[in-house]
């Protein structure tokens, strides 16, 4: 029988190319994300592939969401392997600007989303009496400080001590977690950032998108498929010994 993982903001970006990703290496996938029409979209071209994939409506701010999710894909697909958190919101947040309203959303997605997706996992992995995998996205922002990041920033920074934390915490349950830290990626979040870094300065879009391009080593923007490819190993038996790291993949910007 197929593995299982369960991908949050499986809908577009990144977690539409590490669900599309997984299946090709024979998971069966749980697609998980707000609007139940653009998960469905993205379980359709899994399927009419002739591999295995579901689409379920969940908010990942919401533990009982999160615990139902988890629930179905275990119900539908038989089992459950892997979770990858990968949802997540970046606004964009000069310091002068943070607000109250800015600061609850993005923690409670993105941190609240990766700490309920993790309980509900290792419930499960639990009752089924196996271990598995949880991977956590952070980023480069949540590796080195960015300017006008604060707040996205803070989350990432938290979500990579989550990870050290609870690959102690469950090492003993054999439950491995890791992080992933892309750099900068095509997809509508990092066009929406590329914007407002644009529009802050009164310039267009390609010189918004330049300004992070001249960062790299590689001297090119991240393809959603760069991202899943090293998902694709923290989600494989080949790491089965490396827990409480964050894989950095970002073409050569943040070094460690
Ligand atoms: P995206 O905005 O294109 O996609 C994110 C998906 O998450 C969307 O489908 C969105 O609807 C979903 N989502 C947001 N809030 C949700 C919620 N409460 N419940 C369920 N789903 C929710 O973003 P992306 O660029 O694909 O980013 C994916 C992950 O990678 C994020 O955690 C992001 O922080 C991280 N990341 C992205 C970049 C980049 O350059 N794009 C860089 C570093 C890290």
């Amino acid at each position: 029988m197929s593995k299982v993982a369960l991908v949050t903001g499986a809908g577009q970006g990144i977690g539409a190319s590490i669900a599309m990703r997984l299946a090709n290496d024979g998971f069966a996938v749980a697609l998980v994300g707000r609007t139940l029409s653009k998960v469905q979209d993205v379980a359709d071209k899994i399927t009419s592939n002739g591999q295995k994939a579901v689409a379920i409506a969940a908010d990942v701010q919401n533990r009982d969401d999160m615990f139902r999710a988890v629930n179905e894909a275990t119900e539908q697909l038989g089992d459950f392997n892997v979770i990858v958190n990968n949802a997540g919101v970046a606004p964009t947040t000069p310091i002068m600007e943070v607000n109250q309203d800015t600061l609850d959303s993005t923690w409670k997605i993105n941190v609240g989303g990766t700490i309920w997706g993790t309980q509900a996992a290792v419930e499960k992995m639990r009752a089924l009496g196996h271990g598995g995998k949880i991977i956590n996205a952070t980023s480069q922002a949540g590796v080195l400080g960015n300017p006008n990041l604060t707040v996205y920033g803070s989350t990432k920074f938290a979500i990579r001590g989550i990870t050290q934390t609870t690959a102690r915490e469950l090492a003993a349950d054999n439950i491995t977690v890791n992080a992933f830290a892309p750099g900068i990626v095509k997809t509508p979040m990092m066009n929406d950032i590329a914007q407002k870094v644009a529009d802050n300065a009164g310039k267009d879009f390609d010189w918004g998108m330049q300004q992070f391009a001249q960062d790299i080593s590689l001297k090119r923007l991240a393809e959603p498929e760069d991202i899943a490819n090293a998902v694709a190993f923290l989600a494989s038996k080949d790491s089965d010994y490396v827990t409480g790291q964050t894989l950095i993949v970002d073409g050569g910007m943040v070094f460690q």
